[in-house]
């Protein structure tokens, strides 16, 4: 089946270049030019690489952006195809990604569209983050259920101008439904979703973008079974793929072009779409692309820069002192997941406790402890949620996972109020089954109100 589906697209791509790049004598030409990023994931700062040199970060990704806007006037978008989120350093975490998207937006993003790790810090943490921006966020997959049916949660699509074109870029986008954070939403299939949205679009437009976060090789069955697309830019996958790739719908004058471009903020894809206006209205006459490096070449824009180092100011601030290291081992009780279990179980009241070992990431370090720390030992901001389970699904659930108890003994034929964080129930498809509710409670928060009251008195 790939071989074959390998053989089509050969054949397709020869026989259809011709037909897809024609060109007549045009009224008014244009040069749009498409910048792009995505799977960002928390990477703020630059990374020290392998070898020494720095490179990387949203600093540098604003200089090579604003650089292109200088030489291309009127000509650029900017979009991002997702996943600000779901780990990170300590600035994604703790702002929830807040801090990423002011800085994307100060770098000159116009248009996001949220990935399936952007729904992992919850929906109402999602929606802080688009109010905290004045970039549009749309996807036209994803709605909220209610009792009246789905109901849209962000717009499905936005129409930019530039280089005098209509460009109207569609959101499609993966969520993965069997996640705690997924409840209450329903997504729907992004090719059905397409066809619908398309037909009536492609009459308000004359370059149509579809900015998914569906993965490389959904783009391509995208573009291959959908008309009517011109640019896929993509994300999800973190495919870095050098050149635009090309599919084409044989036996029809159209093509679409896919873009996608790494991840971490180490590239900037750019596409330059030249198109001609004739009397049937914009043709594209030429695609062409490339990834920019965010190497140690390019400066970091001060302005980002500074506005990254006051958060960093702010996430140095104590939150107590710490009488002796916790380490994040497998063994012992004095390691930073017992900590953790036990100040849950104290939180919330409830009689279990069970927390997942990976949900830790580092120990906690001996004396002053800051914001920092909190959100390097845990790097999610994990809601505590509790439910009555019965002694056999403690015990099944601790055979699924390996996980880190406080509390009561557990014995045969007795039930108990167990508390579980997020993270931990993300990973565990028996105890998704369990009727657990939100105690409004935070993993994170929980874990500072218990720094703070292990820090020796008066400090
Ligand atoms: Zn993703």
């Amino acid at each position: 089946m790939m071989r074959r589906m390998r053989g089509w697209w050969v054949w397709a791509a020869a026989a259809a270049l011709s037909l897809c790049l024609l060109s007549a004598a045009p009224e008014r030409t244009a040069h749009l030019v498409v910048l792009h990023i995505n799977d960002t994931h928390g990477a703020l700062l630059p990374e020290t690489r392998a070898d020494g040199s720095v490179a990387g970060g949203v600093a540098r990704v604003a200089t090579l952006a604003r650089q292109v806007r200088e030489q291309a006037p009127g000509r650029v978008l900017f979009l991002h195809a997702g996943d600000v989120l779901s780990r990170g350093g300590p600035l994604t975490v703790e702002s929830g990604g807040v801090t990423d998207l002011q800085a994307l937006e100060q770098a000159g993003i116009d248009v996001f569209t949220p990935g399936n790790g952007d729904f992992y810090f919850g929906l109402d943490n999602l929606l802080r983050v688009s109010g905290a921006v004045r970039v549009p966020f749309i996807h036209a997959n994803i709605a909220r259920v209610t009792p009246e049916g789905p109901e849209p949660i962000f717009a499905s699509h936005v129409i930019l101008e530039a280089a005098g074109l209509r460009v109207g870029v569609l959101g499609l986008g993966e969520v993965r439904m069997d996640h705690p954070s997924a409840r209450g939403l329903t997504l729907r299939g992004a090719a059905e979703v397409a066809r619908e949205r398309i037909t009536e679009l492609r009459e308000q437009v004359d370059v149509l973008i579809v900015l998914s976060h569906l993965g490389e090789i959904a783009d391509r069955m995208l573009a291959a079974s959908v008309l009517g697309i011109d640019l896929i830019v993509g994300g999800h996958s973190h495919s870095k793929l050098d050149r635009p790739v090309q599919v084409v719908h044989p036996g029809t004058p159209s093509c679409t072009w896919i873009v996608q471009a790494g991840d971490l903020s180490r590239f900037v894809g750019r596409v330059d779409i030249e198109a001609e206006q004739h009397e049937a209205g914009w043709r594209i006459t030429r695609v062409g692309g490339r990834l920019m490096p965010v190497d140690g070449s390019v400066e970091e824009a001060p302005d980002i820069r500074k506005f990254l180092e006051d958060h960093q100011e702010r996430l140095a601030q104590v939150v107590g002192r710490n009488p002796a290291e916790l380490p994040n081992a497998r063994e012992g009780q004095d390691t930073v997941g017992q900590f953790a279990a036990e100040a849950v179980l104290r939180a919330t009241g409830a009689e279990v406790a069970l927390l997942g070992r990976d949900a830790f990431d580092a120990g906690l370090p001996a004396g002053p402890v800051t914001l920092a720390d909190v959100y390097r030992i845990h790097p999610w901001r994990s809601p505590v949620l509790v439910a009555q389970l019965n002694a056999e699904q403690i015990r099944q659930a601790r055979e699924e996972l390996d996980l880190l108890v406080a509390g009561a003994e557990v014995t045969p034929g007795q039930t108990y109020a167990v508390a579980v964080d997020g993270f931990t129930l993300g990973g565990a498809p028996l105890l998704r089954e369990a009727p657990f509710t939100d105690s409004g409670l935070r993993l994170d928060e929980v874990l500072i109100g218990s720094i703070r009251a292990r820090s020796p008195a008066g400090e």
